[in-house]
């Protein structure tokens, strides 16, 4: 998981970013609003914006950062009224934490909020499904899948164990109006394809095994 921490001053940045890469996290560094602005992508899991940047202003980053993604924000402000002023004004950012604060508190809300927006399948970290960005990832990879890929492997992984019938399958990517035969194939072809994604095998299925006669379920096994 990559987090980007967007702080000018250079000690906080660099205590943040330490703390964060104990945990285990890859992080981004930027001193300035334009730097954040610029380094962001995709690949970014959440932020970390400082409210007092110099020229552009957190304020003016995280509206940036909206304009093209949902990515999660926390919002670090020195002052509490300022909290909610930033409320009020409905920017967008999803968290906000007050200066000074300590690195473990910043670390449970990075934690809370990741664990909120995506599906990390605790048993499996080699696969990380992130719900809101429609993402998933194999050993650091983004696996292309399509939409309706996607959603037949979010719904098997957001409830490793539970069998799943194609019929279950079919409702969860809005897939009716077949017939029990075509529905199937349909079904079998996207967990063919979805396997071959994640890199899974049908005989030693790490992820998606085959529940003969009745559908698919994700493996709960470690
Ligand atoms: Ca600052």
């Amino acid at each position: 998981m990559k987090i980007l921490v967007v702080e000018d001053e250079e000690s906080i940045r660099e205590v943040i970013k330490k703390y964060l890469q104990l945990a285990g996290f890859d992080v981004l560094e930027a001193a300035s609003g334009e730097v954040a602005l610029l380094k962001f992508n995709d690949s970014v899991d959440l932020v970390i914006l400082d409210l007092n940047l110099p020229n552009r202003d957190g304020l003016e980053v995280c509206r940036g950062l909206r304009k093209k993604s949902q990515v999660p924000i926390i919002m670090v402000t020195a002052r509490t009224e300022e909290i909610d002023e930033l409320k009020g004004l409905a920017i967008g950012a999803d968290d906000y934490i007050k200066k000074p604060f300590s690195p473990k508190v910043l670390l449970a809300r990075v934690q809370s909020i990741l664990r909120r927006s995506s599906v990390e399948t605790a048993n499996r970290p080699s696969l990380i499904i992130n719900k809101e960005k429609m993402t998933a990832r194999k050993d650091g990879k983004d696996v292309p899948l399509t939409t309706t890929q996607f959603k037949i492997l979010q719904t098997l992984a957001g409830q490793p164990g539970k069998v799943f019938t194609r019929g279950d399958l079919l409702s969860a990517i809005d897939g009716g109006g077949q017939s029990k035969s075509a529905m199937e194939r349909t079904i079998d072809a996207h967990i063919k394809s979805i396997r071959k994604l994640i890199g899974d095998d049908s005989y030693n299925p790490k992820f998606i095994k085959t529940i003969i006669g009745t559908g698919y379920k994700y493996t709960d096994e470690t």
